[in-house]
């Protein structure tokens, strides 16, 4: 579409095994959803309701790109997540229908500039210059659930140049996928292309200007991203 002042892209990510795109509508994000993580930032790792802020689809960053540091941080620290990509949606998604929904799942990068979001938590203020700023997720390819299935366990981790920094188990979940599609769709019309950001195990750290990071979920594929 060519518009009267300017036109915009569309957000994408590849396709494993395709020569395709998928186009991104929203981009949402689960907090504390791994009770080490809760712990490690000092909650309580008990399973309470899961809550939600979004980022931006073009926040964006492909895999094998660069993650430039943000202004206004000298804290900006990594989350590795498992990423749902919606096929379709709705309102009020019942937990047994919600896997039919998934087209597939990718890995992400739930960068955090740490320091803001915790002045703004103190504040009680939203999130937002926290979470949703330029080059805040970094994301994978897509693989399809149609060659791999709906992972519901397997080693999620990081690497900070060669260095393990992240490790869990997509099992160690506190709200399963089916179950946090179902509870966002209470409050959100869901659509085909919203991504859904999961949640990080323990482990999360700040990076550095040259820093490489690269994340790996078993059976779903691999991110890697330098920080410049
Ligand atoms: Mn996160």
């Amino acid at each position: 579409m060519v518009g009267a002042i300017h036109s915009l892209q569309q957000a994408s990510l590849p396709i494993v095994g395709t020569p395709d795109f998928f186009p991104v509508h929203r981009i949402y994000c689960v907090g504390r959803n791994y009770a080490a993580h809760a712990v490690e930032m000092g909650h309580n790792p008990d399973r309470e309701a899961p809550f939600f802020f979004q980022k931006n689809p073009d926040n964006l960053v492909s895999d094998g790109g660069e993650f430039l540091y943000p202004a206004l941080s000298n804290d900006v620290q990594h989350e590795i997540e498992l990423v749902v990509a919606l096929q379709s949606g709705g309102f009020e998604i019942a937990t047994d229908a919600a896997l039919d929904h998934v087209f597939g799942y990718a890995v992400g990068l739930d960068m955090t500039r740490r320091d803001l979001q915790g002045e703004m938590k103190r504040q009680g203020r939203p999130w937002e210059i926290g979470k949703a700023f330029e080059g805040s997720a970094p994301c994978s390819a897509i693989t399809p659930a149609s060659s791999i299935g709906h992972p519901q366990d397997g080693v999620i981790s990081l690497q900070r140049n060669g260095a393990l920094c992240q490790s869990g188990d997509l099992a160690q979940m506190i709200w399963k996928v089916p179950e946090i599609i179902s509870e966002l769709s209470r409050y959100f019309l869901l659509v085909p292309g919203d991504l859904i950001f999961t949640g990080t195990p323990a482990g999360v750290g700040p990076v550095l200007s040259g820093d490489t990071l690269d994340g790996v979920i078993d059976g779903v594929g691999s991110l890697s991203v330098t920080v410049v």
